[in-house]
């Protein structure tokens, strides 16, 4: 079983950009984000679920989850975004905990942008925070999903803080600079983590 290296930032603080680095090595990376999309794929029972409580509204024509359908249900009824988080989350928590036993790499990577909102640090060995300004999270998420300050502003609001994060972080990846800049940094948290994994 692979020493489990949890991956967090917030919106556009290169959570994505750093796991490439590290898998570019040949490390095992499992991301929260497919996860919680492979809990609600056809045929699964949580998506079977959602239809049974919400009726087929929810899904596309084709059978999928109908997202923007949910989103905007479960905004404004809070008691079915409760649900919906009671159903999905412990199939999403056991997700990760099955793929990280599947690793066979000396470490893994699980990538989970809402690491210290849900709690999830129980389920690394160690934290590696992804740490930028917030000046550079709205510039690089308002430039990649073309996105406005405000919109970006709002969801920053909504995540854990920088300094939140950061109290929980073992390791921190600084991308603040160019990309060029990771390199170094990723080199160093590699080596230390072969060191750490070592029998
Ligand atoms: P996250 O996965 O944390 O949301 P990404 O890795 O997608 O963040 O990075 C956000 C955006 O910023 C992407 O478009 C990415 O290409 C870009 N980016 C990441 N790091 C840098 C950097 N050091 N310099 C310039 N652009 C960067």
């Amino acid at each position: 079983m692979s020493l489990v290296i949890g991956v967090t930032g917030g919106i556009g603080s290169g959570k994505s950009t750093v796991a490439d680095l590290f898998a570019a090595k040949g490390i095992d990376v499992i991301d929260a984000d497919i996860i919680a999309r492979q809990v609600v794929e056809p045929g699964t029972p949580g998506l079977n679920a959602i239809e049974k409580k919400f009726g087929r509204s929810m899904l596309t024509s084709e059978g999928a989850l109908n997202r923007s359908a949910l989103r905007a249900h479960v905004f404004s009824h809070p008691e079915d975004k409760a649900w919906l988080n009671a159903l999905l989350h412990p199939k999403i928590r056991e997700a990760m905990i099955e793929q990280t036993q599947q690793s066979t790499t000396p470490y893994c990577l699980l990538v989970v942008p809402l690491l210290v909102e849900n709690g999830l640090q129980s389920l690394c060995q160690r934290v590696l925070v992804v740490d930028v300004s917030e000046n550079t999270q709205i510039k690089r998420t308002g430039l990649r999903d073309n996105s406005s300050v405000e919109q970006v502003k709002n969801i920053l609001n909504a995540q854990a803080s920088r300094t939140e994060r950061l109290a929980i972080a073992d390791d921190i990846v600084n991308n603040d600079g160019d990309d060029k800049e990771l390199i170094p940094q990723i080199d160093a948290l590699h080596a230390q983590y072969l060191q750490l994994a070592a029998p």
